[in-house]
């Protein structure tokens, strides 16, 4: 078992395979893009095989693949069919931009890879494409159909941006009256690839939900799952339910069961954090697996209690200026 210095077990890992994105989203990375990752500089499957393996054995029985976009990562489908075989490992899932995903459905279906996160700021066409700066909102759209109808783990993300998408929240919110699907409010975080940072958050939770509330009446709170970032909600007679993440608020640190494994292999005890060390290097220097599970129990011995207190200890940038999409969000 790893449990941190403040007495909480880490049973999850984030792992971003990449950081390419075929997206530009605004609120993660200017429309330029970012410096991406020479292939050398990332870690191999092989190596993420290694460090899964080794963090299976020690209770963490939970992956959620993101990036980048996932599936831009040449081989990801041999890659998830060998994690898939880790029998340690309870639970695989994804987080995509759904552009790429479609194809792969049945396949990640027969791994026994239910469980989606799909990225849709947008229910409206034009808005959706001058988010992301990109025309795909056809072929997204048409993924949260067939993910629907396979009746998937499926929760749809959507970062509340101010003067972008609040028209889309109510409209959001409705999809759940016939659609059996979560759908989750991300606050925005400054992690856009350019510094751009806000003192306040206007758009935080406690605005969103009371937008939602002051439009349907009565919400029904449902209770959160263990770790859950998301607070939970139903609108009365509805199929679906509604989250808010307070990503920006930062209260949910207190139950927080997770670490992250960045593409160039970085571990990173809390999202807020610039990195505790790079376990790519010790492996490439040679590190045994006692010695890499070492140095990653050591860094979860001195975790920050929040995502406030591991902002304030950065070190090497001190503000944020890292794009979601070379993190994993
Ligand atoms: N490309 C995939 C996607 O968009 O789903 C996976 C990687 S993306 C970095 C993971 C999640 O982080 C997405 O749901 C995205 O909306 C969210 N995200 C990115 N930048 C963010 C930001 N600045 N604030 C809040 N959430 C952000
Ligand atoms: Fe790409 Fe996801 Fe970032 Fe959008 S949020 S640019 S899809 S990594």
């Amino acid at each position: 078992m790893l449990i941190d210095n403040h007495g909480r077990n880490i049973d999850y890992i984030r792992l971003a395979v990449t950081d390419r994105c075929n997206l530009r989203c605004n609120y993660c990375m200017p429309a330029s893009g970012i410096q991406f990752l020479k292939r050398n500089d990332l870690l191999t499957y092989e190596e993420m095989l290694r460090i899964l393996t080794i963090l299976s054995k020690n209770g963490v029985n939970k992956i959620r693949i993101t990036g980048g976009e996932p599936f831009l990562r040449k081989d990801i489908m041999g890659f998830l069919k060998s994690l898939s075989d880790i029998e340690t490992i309870n639970k695989i899932a994804i987080t995509t931009n759904g552009t790429l995903t479609r194809p792969y459905l049945s396949e990640l279906i027969a791994l026994g890879i239910r469980s989606f996160n799909l990225s849709i700021d947008s229910i409206d066409k034009t808005r959706f494409e001058r988010i992301t700066r990109r025309t795909c909102f056809d072929e997204v759209w048409a993924c949260y159909e067939e993910m629907k109808e396979a009746t998937l783990d499926l929760k749809v993300n959507a970062v509340v941006l101010k003067d972008q998408n609040i028209d889309d929240i109510i409209p959001m919110v409705a999809l759940g009256e016939t659609d059996n699907v979560s759908i989750r409010f991300i606050e925005e975080m400054p992690f856009n690839g350019d510094g751009n940072f806000y003192p306040k958050l206007e758009w935080n939770y406690e605005k969103i939900y009371h937008h939602i509330e002051t439009h349907f009446g009565t919400i029904k709170k449902l209770p959160d799952p263990k770790g859950s970032t998301s607070l939970n909600y139903q609108v009365e007679g509805f199929k679906g339910t509604f989250g808010i993440i307070p990503a920006y608020t930062r209260s949910f640190c207190g139950s927080c069961n997770r670490i992250r494994l960045t593409p160039k292999g970085t571990i990173k005890t809390c999202l807020y954090d610039d990195g505790i060390f790079n376990i790519k290097d010790i492996m490439r220097a040679g590190a045994t697996d006692i010695e890499i599970l070492q140095a990653i129990k050591e860094a979860i011995g001195h975790r920050a209690i929040d995502g406030f207190e591991a902002e304030k200890n950065r070190s090497n940038r001190p503000t944020i200026s890292e794009s979601m999409a070379s993190i994993g969000g």
